[in-house]
């Protein structure tokens, strides 16, 4: 709760291009977000799900996983989601030097680059953990933190119908930027349910932009 409510005093003081946690309010438009990945045997099964209801997502990827799975990556890009930047090894950023950030950040950015020709832009935190050093490196190197507003605390490892039952027991709001984790099939289950339910009431589910 204390997080939620210094993130919410942070996403008010700051620009959108600095620390975001979520989009306009304006569009009827969600931003599915997935961490932790690629990892083979779940991101195909889930590419596959987006693919069939025409969803564009951002995938916050831990650059080490790329060396087991590279066509991944590449599946991901031409499926026309975006490709984010969830450090290299996903360690606790809060104990890292800034040289170590930066290690994470680039190695990962190279990555990103080899395979969209672009630079990455938005970067996440590991476990959301932000700091001022590492805002200001973000900063620095002109990247958007980008945080969450809604969390499918999928990281819990309940059955995927108690996901979908918080979502819908609380409904998502427009512009809500969305957690789930693509290490695991529990996102592909609740997402059959809760995309065509979600789209059913008329939102449109993007991708964040790269820019
Ligand atoms: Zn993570």
């Amino acid at each position: 709760m204390r997080n939620k409510i210094k993130y919410f005093i942070r996403s008010k003081l700051l620009p959108n291009s600095i620390f975001l946690i979520n989009e306009k309010r304006e569009s009827k438009s969600l931003y599915l977000t997935f961490d932790d990945g690629p990892v083979q045997g779940v991101t195909e099964g889930l590419l596959e799900l987006l693919e069939q209801y025409q969803v564009k997502a951002t995938f916050f990827i831990i650059g080490s996983r790329i060396s087991k799975s590279p066509n991944l990556l590449k599946k991901i890009h031409e499926q026309k989601h975006t490709i984010a930047n969830h450090s290299y090894s996903h360690p606790n950023f809060t104990k890292l030097s800034s040289e170590a950030m930066l290690e994470q950040i680039f190695a990962t950015n190279e990555l990103i680059k080899e395979t969209t020709q672009q630079n990455c832009r938005l970067f996440r935190a590991p476990q959301g953990r932000w700091s001022i050093r590492l805002m200001f490196e973000l900063f620095r190197l002109k990247m958007t933190a980008v945080h969450w507003s809604r969390d499918s605390v999928d990281f819990l490892k309940e059955q995927p119908e108690k996901i979908v039952k918080r979502f819908i027991d609380n409904p998502v709001r427009n512009g809500d930027i969305i957690l789930f984790h693509d290490d695991n099939s529990r996102c592909i289950d609740a997402l059959k349910i809760l995309i065509p339910h979600w789209q059913s009431q008329g939102f449109s589910l993007n991708a964040l932009e790269c820019k």
